[in-house]
């Protein structure tokens, strides 16, 4: 096991740098993002690894898988994120173990999830995804969308939008996948403007292993990095 937390923290080390080296080529603050690390790939002996190096805020994409893992590390004081699909029947037992979900993408989940923040009598914090690739098989509202939905949030009180998620699209070149980063930033900065949101509307989801750099470059607060950090390890 020292072998492979050795190489998580070499990785980790490379993996920091890169992050600041892409806020300071955008004049930011590395401080400014956050970064989720994703742990679909592997098991609980890697979370409390990561943990150990700093790493507390954890991320899954499947909703069992979550509450798997979350009794597995129970002892550890993390912060879970869920950034995949949640179905409406796994929200009650989910809302109460994350920090954030970051793929809410339809009306009918914000109204499930305003009935499961009434119930546990606390506000549930999410972000909005957004289709910015337009592929079909991709979650999220269409950009166009976000505005409507943004205006009748006032129906689902106890849910709190802190932001937007967008993934980049597959096999598009980098310019590409700017613009597409770009688009969820204007968007949010659009909304800000109108009014139309809170001054908590800040966050902004975006970039994975291959497109963090340019995902940073572009405003992201949040990057949810998994298979970068797990390299030269085993993941079954
Ligand atoms: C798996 C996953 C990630 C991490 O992807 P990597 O390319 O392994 O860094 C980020 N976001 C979501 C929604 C995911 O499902």
């Amino acid at each position: 096991m020292s072998d492979v937390s050795d190489r998580i923290k070499a990785n980790l080390v490379t993996l920091r740098e890169r992050i600041s080296a892409a806020a300071r080529r955008s004049d930011r603050s590395p401080e400014e993002i956050t970064l989720v690390v994703v742990t679909k790939y592997v098991g609980p002996e890697i979370i409390q690894i990561l943990f150990q190096h700093g790493c507390n805020e954890i991320g899954e994409s499947r909703p069992q898988e979550l509450w798997r893992k979350f009794e597995q590390c129970r002892d550890l004081p993390i912060r879970w994120h869920l950034v995949g699909p949640l179905q409406r029947n796994k929200a009650q037992r989910t809302v109460p173990l994350v920090s954030l979900i970051h793929s809410v993408e339809s009306r009918l989940l914000l109204e499930t999830l305003d009935r499961c923040g009434q119930k546990l009598g606390h506000v549930v914090p999410v972000l909005l995804e957004v289709n910015i690739s337009g592929e079909s098989a991709k979650h999220g509202f269409p950009p166009e969308e976000i505005p409507k939905v943004v205006d009748q949030l006032d129906r689902f009180p106890r849910v709190e939008v802190r932001g937007l998620m967008g993934i980049s699209g597959l096999n598009i070149t980098v310019a590409e996948i700017r613009r597409q980063f770009a688009t969820l930033r204007e968007l949010r900065d659009r909304l800000v403007s109108s009014g139309l949101v809170g001054p908590r509307f800040t966050e902004l989801s975006m970039g994975m292993s291959g497109d963090f750099e340019v995902a940073i470059e572009e405003g992201a607060t949040i990057i949810r990095v998994g298979s970068a950090l797990f390299e030269g390890i085993e993941t079954g």
